[in-house]
């Protein structure tokens, strides 16, 4: 029979039908695609020999070469076969509890055996239990090299599917394969970044003949993942470039006159860059698609206000969009402010509007008498008309889809299609942003305004609380205001409410004359907003509350920020919480309170806070200690479907496959050309049939 990629498992030598049905069930492996993808986590080193004097219990697993000495069941405790392996620099013991009497038959006292395994401590001796081993020939060391390790289940190992399993009908596919693979990366290519061919890639993938070649089978394996990826991206955007028509915004009037006359502040050189980014787009007449990323306090929304007023001042409307209805508030509250002096008219629509009142605004969005609304979702709902919306600003979040977000500007009734603008709360790592955001322009706020004190970061642990509580105090007493902040987890809600309202008491006890606020998600919205409002007025001097206060609240009085269980929040989570305060004149502190036992990543997390107030380089951190796929946003944007390449570690060729097909879309956008064939056909078959024939 002759095999392609797309041949079922079940017909490659060694599955079966049993075995097959398991592999599908346990790791999704249906045909000889998925199996060759399936790569190995890790290798084994079988290349060197450990001295048996070396050997320590923190070793994953090791190599030993020696002679068996003394084997014999024991059978006081647990039934058992034990011996001993010499070298010349020192003894192990050997342990089997399996098969005792089979085993036993077939050591060879005085022999040199070659042996393999994990050391541990077993009645206090450096122990080996069951020991994978032969007897030595010069052979057997050439053939064996760096051995895949791969993952498998409990399932399956207990119908033998194991790393060996895998080992050995890995081995068999590869053995069929053609000696001509068909190659899926273009000669040109492959010649330009050294890049080795597909066959020996994924020969060498699994049973790597050296270390070199194994380093330049990743990189091949990745690279390919990686330059598909960026180059869809890539296409996707310069295909909407090209087709997309935009209203062309050009009359900067209203703009000038805030700028000249109302602006409270003078703007950044970040923010005045970035405004020029986006005025460049919004009068260019193409369709403008650009994230704004920032630093917590980087001045965002300002910098969005300053784009809507350029649209506003062609006699287009505009609607931003936010995830949460205390953050639409505050956004609202701030355009407000900003628009009142220019008299335009901003309403807002969430979910606890009243019935009258949207269909007011529904009316005047339509009339197109309202000229900036601010929302939740409930702005792509399907019966919200604008007369003529021109751009969409998005405060993301990562909370919306990608879906979500193009509800606004794919309906047919609605062309051309709005400019959007989305606003990332917080900074994103630079290799996650290529690939979540590939497809978009991207624009950066690199600069805090001046006169910003870095936030002071601490950790205290729990035993400490009440010199914390003096601190509170003092600061109290100076005139500022306080957050408290406690985590909430779905998973322990019930504890997490129990821990918010204990906390609150001890505060009420420790501060009888200070009035307090608690805000929480259980609350109504007219009591957090209530709560909320009597805080932003400075009528209360501590707010008390879970994680809603994350996002956009903005108190410039508010100075110190007390976060309880700090190590149950995330490292970007904490940095944008720690975002809240700073906003005003005053020092302002961050206080992480954590008990005195914290594991390792834990206090890692807490030290980087303590060390830098880098949202950059605290979101790289975030990646590299949780990996992607923990992070908001990742999950569907189709990245944990990547086979091999990881955009926590593989950072740099990611860079480069991202180079090298921007080079391409850029020379050839469509693929046309004879050289671009391989990419082209690439592309346009699924992932799966991409693999083509074996045979
Ligand atoms: P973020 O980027 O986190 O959304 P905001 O837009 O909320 O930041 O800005 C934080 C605070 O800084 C706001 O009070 C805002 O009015 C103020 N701000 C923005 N730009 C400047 C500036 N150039 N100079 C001084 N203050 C500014
Ligand atoms: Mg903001």
């Amino acid at each position: 029979m002759q095999l392609t990629f797309q041949t079922p498992i079940e017909y490659l030598k060694g599955v079966g039908p049993k075995k097959a049905v398991l592999l599908q069930e346990e790791l999704q492996i249906y045909n000889l695609a998925d199996l060759i993808q399936h790569y190995p986590f890790r290798y084994e080193d079988r290349t060197c020999f450990h001295n048996i004097a070396d050997v320590r219990e923190d070793l994953p697993y090791v190599q030993l070469k020696g002679v068996i000495q003394s084997p014999k069941i024991i059978t006081t405790g647990k039934k058992r076969l034990v011996a001993t392996l010499k070298d010349e620099t020192g003894v192990i013991s050997l342990v089997w509890f399996q098969k005792i009497n089979g085993i036993l038959k077939q050591l060879r006292p005085g022999i040199l055996y070659q042996l393999f395994g994990k050391p541990t401590v077993y009645n206090s001796c450096y122990t080996i239990v069951h020991p994978e081993m032969e007897i030595f020939t010069a052979q057997t060391t050439q053939e064996k090299t760096l051995i895949p390790v791969y993952h498998t289940t409990e399932k399956l190992k207990a119908s033998y599917i194991d790393s060996k399993y895998i080992r050995r009908v890995q081995a068999n596919l590869i053995e069929q394969f053609p000696i001509h693979l068909p190659e899926t990366l273009p000669e040109d290519l492959c010649a330009q970044y050294k890049i080795i061919d597909k066959k020996t890639a994924l020969a060498n993938i699994h049973f790597p003949a050296t270390p070199e070649i194994l380093q330049k089978a990743r990189f091949r394996l990745k690279f390919e993942e990686l330059f598909y990826v960026q180059l869809r991206l890539l296409q996707a955007r310069q295909l909407r470039l090209e087709k997309q028509i935009g209203a062309a915004y050009k009359d900067t009037k209203l703009l000038q006159d805030f700028y000249q006359n109302v602006i409270p502040f003078e703007l950044t050189g970040a923010q005045k860059r970035v405004v020029k980014e986006i005025y460049a787009d919004l009068k260019s007449g193409k369709q403008m698609n650009r994230l704004l990323q920032g630093d917590v306090g980087s001045g965002k929304t300002m910098v969005a206000f300053l784009s809507m007023l350029i649209v506003l001042g062609s006699g287009a409307q505009v609607a931003m969009m936010a995830p949460t209805e205390i953050l639409v508030e505050q956004h609202y509250k701030k355009l407000q402010e900003f628009a009142a002096p220019l008299s335009l008219q901003i309403g807002i629509l969430t979910g606890s509007t009243k019935t009258s009142e949207r269909r007011k605004i529904l009316d005047e969005l339509a009339q197109g008498t309202l000229q900036i609304i601010v929302g939740t979702h409930s702005l792509i709902n399907e019966n919200v008309v604008f007369k003529n919306l021109g751009l969409a600003v998005i405060d993301e979040q990562h909370r919306f889809g990608v879906m979500q977000r193009a509800k606004f500007w794919q309906r047919d009734d609605v062309q051309p299609v709005p400019h959007v603008l989305i606003m990332s709360a917080t900074p994103i790592p630079r290799t996650l942003a290529m690939t979540l955001y590939g497809d978009l322009d991207v624009s950066v706020v690199d600069e805090m305004p001046a006169g910003r004190k870095p936030i002071k970061t601490v950790h205290y642990y729990d035993a400490q609380r009440l010199r914390v509580f003096r601190f509170v105090k003092d600061q109290i007493s100076l005139g500022r205001q306080v957050y408290v902040v406690y985590p909430l987890i779905e998973e322990s809600e019930k504890m997490d409410y129990k821990n918010l309202i204990d906390g609150y008491e001890s505060i009420c006890r420790a501060f009888p004359e200070v009035p307090l606020s608690i805000v929480h998600g259980r609350m109504k919205a007219s009591d957090k907003d209530y709560e909320m409002q009597r805080f932003v007025k400075g009528e209360t001097k501590i707010m008390v509350a879970t994680t809603v206060i994350e996002v956009g609240v903005n108190v410039p009085n508010a100075s110190v920020m007390v976060i309880e269980n700090a190590d149950r929040f995330g490292l970007s989570q904490l940095h944008q919480l720690r975002g809240r305060v700073g906003r005003g004149q005053d020092q302002a502190y961050c206080i992480l309170m954590t008990d005195y036992k914290l594991n390792k990543k834990s206090r890692e997390r807490i030290k980087a806070l303590v060390h830098t107030n880098n949202g950059f380089e605290i979101a790289d951190m975030d990646l590299r200690l949780r990996g992607p796929g923990d992070l908001m946003g990742v999950q569907q944007s189709g990245l944990l479907e990547l086979k091999i390449a990881d955009v926590a570690r593989d950072g740099h060729i990611l860079q480069i496959a991202r180079e090298a097909a921007k080079e391409i879309i850029k020379k050839d956008p469509m693929l046309i050309q004879p050289s671009h064939y391989t990419i082209k056909n690439q592309l346009a078959t699924s992932n799966d049939n991409s693999w083509g024939n074996i045979g």
